[in-house]
């Protein structure tokens, strides 16, 4: 516990009564309302009334190298200080807006040299989607407008990025753009059909994206969507080769591929971006967005390969010019969090850190098979989530009423750490500083609340 002196009380009513959260289900909000995070401390968050948890889920995938780094405040505090905002629309810039964009070009894979940026992985998403159907604009190939992405895929909230979003869930009454995204399946390798190995299965994954640009006709499919590893989707790993043959497929048809690395990007699979260095991808783009501060500020980004950037740079028609951006696309103080996030990041290797505890974590939590709801460990370094399911052997489902990651959630939460239900799964992404020692007690939790839950749907005979 921490002493802390907020009135939690009149925090939780104003909250419950004004604020319309995201991604909320209003049935359960208008009575519970929510838990107030007041503070945080490296891998701990704390609640208004002072208890401790350990911060499984990063934020949300995004505080990568922890909290409460004064370096961080000082570094956001200088740049107000010095200048807190200036336009970066045409001619102008910010120092911190060109050193990051600099940086980021250092650091990406390839020939992706050139940034723009956004404030976040949705707004990243977005632009990219105009400004490649503004590329083949240039390039007189007018026709090149369709966009083909992944069931279960997970890529914004926008209207245009909800649309190219393949999680059916996600878009219950919400309206979505109609012809312009077409969604192929998701290569989930547990969810493969019986009797398939998973080269086959990856064979399959491959033949649907080829498939889908024929059916569409290569003249009209413009770009490709993925997830180095679909996050929100529900932690999938690809088929081993997938992103590198997609690649392959696309660049057969001139379809631009878009790695969104919103979630993968700056260390969370142990390196600053996944694409190249976990899946020997050369992606034509990349988005980004959260851990490029860690949660510091918002901001995202967009790297452009030089070849795209040498379309959209060049004016065709006299007065013609690139009309995309924000307000706060550059802004210094985000720019300063993410160049000082980067030096951190760099000067306590916590690429290496993930890589050394990565596997360890995952060895950990593969120690839950011994609990029979649990159907699959999966997901890689510090991306990682537990399927649970009815029958390991059958793969079924709990019944819907059993809400079981909203219920190993809770139990979880009431002993000390917060992780995220996603339907029937539970995903850990916790900041990239936890130590082997503090995933030890992370797992701990999840044990005992797993074993806590199977006791409780025995007992409500729901399995
Ligand atoms: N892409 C991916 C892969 C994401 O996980 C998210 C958010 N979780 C987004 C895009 C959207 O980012 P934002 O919420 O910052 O708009």
């Amino acid at each position: 516990m921490r002493n802390l002196k907020y009135d939690s009380k009149a925090l939780w009513r104003m909250d419950r009564d004004h604020y319309v959260h995201p991604w909320t289900d209003f049935s359960t909000f208008k009575e519970t309302g929510s838990d107030v995070i007041a503070e945080g401390d490296g891998i701990y968050v704390f609640d208004a009334d002072g208890k401790r948890y350990i911060d499984g889920i990063g934020g949300l995938w995004c505080v990568n190298i922890g909290y409460g780094r004064e370096e961080m405040a000082q570094a956001l505090a200088e740049q107000a200080r010095r200048i807190c905002y200036y336009s970066t629309f045409t001619h102008l810039t910010t120092p911190p807006a060109a050193e990051l964009a600099a940086k980021l070009a250092q650091l990406a894979p390839g020939p992706l040299n050139h940034v723009f940026y956004t404030t976040g992985g949705s707004e990243s998403n977005d632009a990219i989607a105009r400004f490649i159907a503004f590329y083949f604009n240039r390039l007189g190939k007018k026709s090149k407008k369709k966009i083909i992405a992944r069931t279960d895929g997970y890529h914004g909230s926008t209207l245009l990025t909800a649309t190219i979003t393949g999680v059916a869930f996600d878009k219950i009454g919400f309206d979505t753009i109609e012809d312009l995204v077409h969604h192929i399946p998701c290569p989930n390798p547990y969810r493969r059909p019986e009797g398939m190995t998973v080269e086959e299965f990856g064979d399959q994954c491959i033949a649907d994206l080829e498939n889908k640009i024929l059916e569409l006709g290569p003249e009209n499919v413009a770009m490709f969507f993925a997830e180095p590893i679909m996050g929100a989707g529900g932690v999938i790993v690809p088929p081993p080769g997938y992103h590198k043959r997609a690649k392959e497929v696309c660049a057969k048809y001139e379809v631009k591929y878009i790695s969104d690395e919103v979630v993968t990007g700056f260390g969370r699979l142990g390196h600053f971006f996944a694409s190249k260095d976990n899946f020997d991808l050369q992606p034509d783009v990349i988005t980004t967005a959260k851990g490029i501060t860690s949660g510091y500020q918002p901001l995202g980004a967009i790297l452009l390969s030089d070849e795209i950037y040498d379309v959209i740079s060049v004016p065709q028609e006299k007065g013609a010019m690139l009309t995309n951006g924000f307000t706060y696309s550059g802004h210094p103080i985000a720019c300063a969090a993410g160049l000082k996030n980067i030096e951190i990041m760099e000067r306590e290797d916590i690429c290496g850190h993930v890589r050394e505890v990565g596997p360890y974590f995952k060895k950990r939590l593969e120690s839950l098979y011994d609990l029979p709801i649990v159907g699959d460990v999966r997901g890689s370094h510090f991306m990682l989530c537990v399927e649970f399911v009815a029958d390991r052997k059958t793969k079924a489902l709990l019944p819907p009423e059993a809400a079981i990651g909203n219920r190993i959630s809770r139990l979880a939460q009431e002993r000390g750490a917060i992780i995220r239900p996603i339907g029937h799964l539970n995903v850990m992404s916790p900041p990239l500083t936890m130590t082997k020692a503090q995933v030890d007690d992370l797992v701990e939790i999840i044990r005992q609340s797993a074993t806590l839950a199977m006791d409780e749907l025995k007992r409500e005979k729901l399995w």
